[in-house]
């Protein structure tokens, strides 16, 4: 019937904000009642996204905040437990449901997920209305001005969003009045059943290290204190931030940005407004809003690429022999190589569920082409339990470029496990904060505490292949070898290599050749000087 208003239910899936959230808006707009839902269906989420512990307490936590902040706003979060599709069965039934509103995603798991809701709706007879709220662009734009098909390279896909204009401007914060009129049945929130379970409902280890909770109002926090930093926001140049500082050198909004709990196309226009004021600021690919553009990015060629996350059927990736290795796979997973600079940040994983992207860089080249030769599906694997910010697109997507299965292309530029952390943190001190064990080596031995002297081990109170393992590679000798299994795989997939390349979307290669030549000038500088002298 048209014009009559709905009895709708909001679905959440992502999207735990009350902040720029475009769908709940026009529910709340079209509708004389709206359930807000969660779905808590424990099959999906695990066999979908192989959540690990420290993401089901960011989930829990990011729900009891949803929760709390719709109460303040008079409404509340209704958790309701089981297979999703039974679950709406039953409560469209209970409630006289006339609409369900939920967030369009690209995912093909909530692709399906929405089509069966759709199904549904046309047995039972409600309405479906989904928009996008989780990307700056809706994504279907994007691949329309490309001609239907996603742009495969960073600077290509920057042309065609300098042809789409900017991003649509976040809609207005959620209110009280907005909920006035729809609110759910009084006793609903009340009821037991509803409310957020515990981790222990869910027989889920109670404790978590993790220095991030989940939530929009924590995320919304952390994203203001960086805001007041004006400086440090118009030149962030992400080859210069240090992997391993002690507290994230970048802004560590990630987990939030991945669960919706914060909005990019919010986040964007306020970076915006700090350019806007500053003479200087730094720019794709390298700036913030440029780390926004790759996440853009990685989700517009997922959207569109068969098999995304997987090797097989991929028509963007290389096709590698990678070894099959179990024990290899698990050393590196469990923190075990050797290497102390690549054991501490899988650490550092582990217990916080949070690492650099230089990090990840070094600990996902070491496993594939670095060292182990080991797939990247199977460390994306391991990244997709353990991140708080694991995400679909973008962790195919980065683990793809790290073992230069598509994207980048500088495949002869190997990270050293060794050297890499050393250059930013000489004295070892991320070493020391996670490898405990090896905390009394001295600066000289803490990349490489094999090469100290026995008395130095002892000293140490470490023994190198008792107290911790002696390296599990030769990585020089491992490595010359996978650069020649490379070099032969990209001769012999030429075309799939050339598909995604453009040697200038790296920014690594931009930062490089920055400080190479910012270090070239002062060379020149200096030697003026002293023939001036
Ligand atoms: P900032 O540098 O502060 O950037 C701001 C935001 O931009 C991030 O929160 C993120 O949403 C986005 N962003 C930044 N870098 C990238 C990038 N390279 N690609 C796409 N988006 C980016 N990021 C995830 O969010 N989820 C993942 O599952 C994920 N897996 C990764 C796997 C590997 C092997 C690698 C190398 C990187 C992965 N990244 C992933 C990308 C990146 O490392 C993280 O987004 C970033 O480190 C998060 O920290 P931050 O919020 O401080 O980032």
């Amino acid at each position: 019937m048209p014009n009559m208003p709905h009895r709708t239910i909001h679905l959440f899936r992502k999207g735990f904000r009350l902040h720029d959230n475009p769908t709940l808006l026009a529910a709340l707009e079209s509708s004389e009642v709206v359930y807000p839902v969660y779905i808590l269906d424990r099959k999906f989420l695990m066999s979908a996204m192989n959540m690990g512990t420290l993401r089901w307490h960011f989930l829990l936590q990011s729900l009891e905040d949803l929760q709390r902040n719709l109460t303040k706003l008079g409404s509340c979060l209704l958790v309701i437990q089981g297979e999703y599709e039974l679950v709406l069965r039953d409560h469209v039934k209970k409630w006289n449901i006339t609409q369900v509103t939920l967030d369009a995603e690209i995912e093909p798991f909530y692709k399906e997920m929405e089509r069966t809701i759709q199904v549904l709706g046309g047995e039972m007879g409600f309405d479906v209305l989904s928009l996008m709220g989780h990307t700056l662009y809706d994504i279907r734009r994007i691949l329309d001005m490309n001609g239907g098909t996603p742009p495969l390279t960073y600077k290509r896909f920057l042309h065609i969003l300098s042809v789409l204009g900017d991003p649509d401007m976040p809609v207005r914060n959620l209110t009280t009045e907005d909920f006035q009129r729809c609110k759910p049945a009084p006793e609903l929130p009340l009821a037991e059943c509803y409310r957020v379970p515990l981790p222990e409902d869910l027989e889920i280890p109670r404790d978590s290290q993790s220095p991030w909770r989940g939530g929009e109002t924590e995320g919304l926090q952390r994203l203001e204190q960086h805001l007041k930093n004006q400086g440090w926001i118009a030149n962030f140049t992400k080859p210069k931030t240090i992997p391993n500082s002690l507290l994230p050198s970048t802004t560590g909004l990630s987990p939030y940005f991945s669960l919706g709990c914060l909005s990019v196309r919010s986040f964007f226009y306020r970076l915006s407004n700090i350019y806007a004021q500053s003479k200087n600021h730094s720019l794709p690919p390298v700036s913030l809003q440029g780390q926004l553009l790759w996440r853009e990015f990685f989700y517009t060629v997922a959207s569109a690429t068969p098999n995304f996350t997987k090797m097989a059927g991929n028509p963007i990736c290389l096709q590698i022999n990678w070894y099959q290795d179990a024990e290899r796979l698990h050393k590196w997973r469990m923190a075990q190589t050797g290497f102390p600079w690549i054991d501490a940040i899988m650490t550092q994983l582990h217990q916080e569920g949070w690492i650099h992207h230089l990090a990840r860089h070094a600990v996902a080249c070491f496993l594939t082409r670095g060292d182990l030769w080991i797939s990247w599906e199977e460390g994306m694997k391991v990244f997709e339990e353990m991140l708080l910010d694991a995400d679909y697109s973008i962790n195919a997507g980065n683990w793809m470029w790290l073992s230069a299965s598509a994207f980048f292309h500088q495949y002869t530029r190997i990270f050293c496990p060794v050297r890499f952390g050393k250059r930013t943190d000489p004295e070892g001190q991320y070493i020391r904060k996670y490898l405990p064990v090896l905390t009394n080596f001295p600066s000289k031995y803490i990349y490489e505490p094999w090469t100290a002297p026995e008395e130095a081990q002892k000293q140490a109170g470490c023994i190198i292949g008792q107290d911790y393992p002696l390296p599990m590679i030769n990585h020089k000798e491992a490595s010359d070898h996978n650069l020649q299994l490379m070099k032969q795989v990209r001769e012999e997939q030429y075309g799939t290599a050339q598909l995604t390349r453009d040697d200038m979307d790296d920014p690594m290669e931009m930062g490089l050749k920055r400080e190479r030549s910012e270090e070239n000038s002062k060379k020149g500088k200096r030697a003026r000087n002293r023939e001036q002298t």
